[in-house]
């Protein structure tokens, strides 16, 4: 955690002093890179030493002498001694304002008993004291032994005082104690909402605490909204967290609320990574009205697109399957509530095509990602062809021909490699071993044409580029039970999940000719690990390091090794 304060210091260390040197052109350069082992993701020049950049752009790329005539002293003047360097990390997939909400509230990521998980919901209430909520904690019990969902009575003893509403670490499942179940008003009488299941007790009856997907909200809608000084606090965490990672720019998978929220940190010059919100589907008729276009907005923060369901997922049992699920042959999965009323899901994407509105849709299951492209088939032949850059997000369990449309329709991908390390340990057990073949397929995508946008899908996997890039490329379960790679064939190489961090995040994003590659004239966001991730063997990628982050020609993060 050293941040601006101390990489000011270090900069002022390097001499800060008058004058400045100029490219060619005449532009101002008011940083220089040298020593280094530029990646670019320039086709025309791969690869480079050194970067000289003024005024928050990229303006000569070259050797580490070309560079250095470009700073004459007083120039800020880095020497990467070696390090690797890259355009800065682009998050295709986030929840970026819920996530310093998280970095600033319990933790459950990391209880591995029963005994753990009650004992830290124990405590967060007591630090917060009789009556306030106990929220987030992204618990995952398939990290029990056995694993087991947990129950409101594990709880109830613990937080008498607190009602507690904490979420699976996917957003599909909420574990509410009978406090906050009262305050809900819900019982076992009380209707179940379409694209929801309140899990009942077969023994009893009983709700058993377990709200899923649309049911959730029942919950959720008692829970009080946090002040927006709360919000910009959670925002800057996030924003923190970002630079610290190499993340330059995010893909928000938001609510309207969390836009005002960068808004503001944009009109105070606060906002360290760019912020690129999609909204979600419901709101198409607004952005219509307004003839709002994707992107819309600046380079710092833009109105994306539009954000839309399908189906809950894996983890909840709520991705939507053709066939039953190995362990629980009752269900196939659930459709998401904004596909009701039937038809809804259909008008809305046709409606935001028209309008010019990109669509970033959430499909997890193979029947729910079918049933998308299917949609988006029938949306490209009632508004004819154009640059769509339409958007799976997470396109994880797909049939075979369902892969080869996803190129026909040269969709982009928006996955997130970290999910097959963590996920991929249990994910067998639910969908058996023939589906687990064509699961999270990046290298079949990319092969078929599709565009693969890399992304954390931060809260539920850590906001790391690095640890997705090693995860993409080793497919490495974090139980160790896979050393060759799970389903290795869909490993991707080094290079091709870096340009899923950042040439295609940017494409994703209507930005290629803004950011993400190294090339004179593009944004100066820019990151240096370490080691050299495309040449190290990949199981050493994870502990690859972040030393230092460019924004806006700005150095925001600096770590000394
Ligand atoms: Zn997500």
């Amino acid at each position: 955690m050293k941040l601006i304060g101390r990489a000011a210091a270090l900069i002022l260390a390097l001499g800060l002093v008058t004058g400045c040197g100029r490219t060619r052109e005449g532009n101002m350069v008011d940083l220089v890179l040298v020593n280094g082992k530029v990646w670019t993701g320039d086709a025309a020049r791969p690869r480079a030493e050194a970067v000289a950049v003024g005024g928050g752009r990229i303006l000569a790329v070259g050797t580490t002498a070309e560079m250095r005539k470009l700073s004459p002293s007083g120039i800020k003047l880095v020497d990467l001694g070696g390090a690797l360097l890259l355009p800065g990390f682009i998050d295709s997939h986030t929840h970026f304002l819920a996530g310093g909400f998280a970095l600033k509230s319990i933790d459950l990521r990391k209880a591995k008993t029963r005994q753990e998980f009650v004992a830290r919901i124990a405590a967060k209430a007591r630090e917060l004291g009789p009556g306030r909520w106990v929220l987030n904690g992204d618990w995952d019990h398939q990290q029990f032994e056995p694993p087991e969902l947990p129950r409101k009575e594990w709880i109830d003893a613990v937080t008498p005082a607190n009602p507690v509403c904490v979420n699976r670490l996917d957003g599909h499942m909420i574990l509410a104690n009978s406090a906050a179940l009262k305050l809900a008003g819900v019982t076992r009488a009380t209707p179940v909402p379409p694209g929801g299941e309140i899990v009942l007790d077969p023994a009893t009856g009983e709700p058993t605490g377990i709200l899923k997907d649309t049911a959730m909200d029942l919950v959720y809608a008692q829970v009080p909204e946090p002040s927006f000084a709360e919000k910009l606090d959670a925002a800057q965490a996030s924003l923190r967290h970002a630079a610290e990672n190499g993340v330059t720019s995010v893909h928000e998978m938001a609510d309207a609320a969390s836009f005002e929220v960068f808004e503001e940190l944009a009109r105070q010059g606060r906002l360290t990574a760019r912020v690129h919100v999609y909204i979600p589907i419901s709101e198409v008729e607004t952005l219509a009205r307004l003839k709002v276009k994707s992107p819309f907005g600046n380079p710092y923060l833009k109105i994306a697109g539009l954000k839309g369901f399908v189906d809950g997922s894996l983890g909840s049992a709520t991705a939507y399957f053709f066939d039953p699920y190995a362990d629980d042959p009752k269900t196939s999965g659930l459709l998401h509530g904004q596909m009701f009323p039937e038809g809804v899901m259909e008008r809305r994407i046709l409606a935001a095509d028209r309008a010019g509105l990109q669509l970033a849709i959430h499909a997890i299951g193979d029947r729910a990602n079918s049933l998308l492209l299917d949609l988006y088939e029938k949306a490209e032949a009632a508004n004819g062809p154009r640059d769509r850059r339409w958007r799976v997000e997470h396109a994880q369990h797909l049939r075979p021909a369902d892969i080869e449309r996803f190129g026909k329709l040269g969709l982009i991908a928006a996955v997130q490699p970290y999910h097959v390390i963590d996920d991929g340990r249990w994910a067998e057990t639910k969908i058996g071993p023939e589906r687990a073949r064509t699961t999270y397929p990046f290298e079949s995508l990319r092969r078929a044409g599709a565009r693969l946008a890399f992304g954390s899908d931060w809260t539920v996997a850590p906001l790391s580029p690095v640890l997705g890039i090693y995860a993409a490329t080793t497919r490495r379960t974090l139980d160790g039970a896979h050393p060759g790679g799970w389903v290795p064939e869909e490993k991707v190489s080094v290079e091709e999940a870096v340009r899923a961090y950042t040439v295609n995040g940017a494409w994703a994003e209507f930005a290629e000719s803004f950011k993400g590659t190294i090339e004179p004239g593009k944004a100066a966001d820019l990151v240096a690990l370490d080691r050299d991730i495309l040449t190290v063997p990949p199981e050493d990628i994870a502990g690859a390091k972040v030393t230092m982050t460019v924004f806006d020609g700005k150095i925001l993060h600096r770590k000394d090794r």
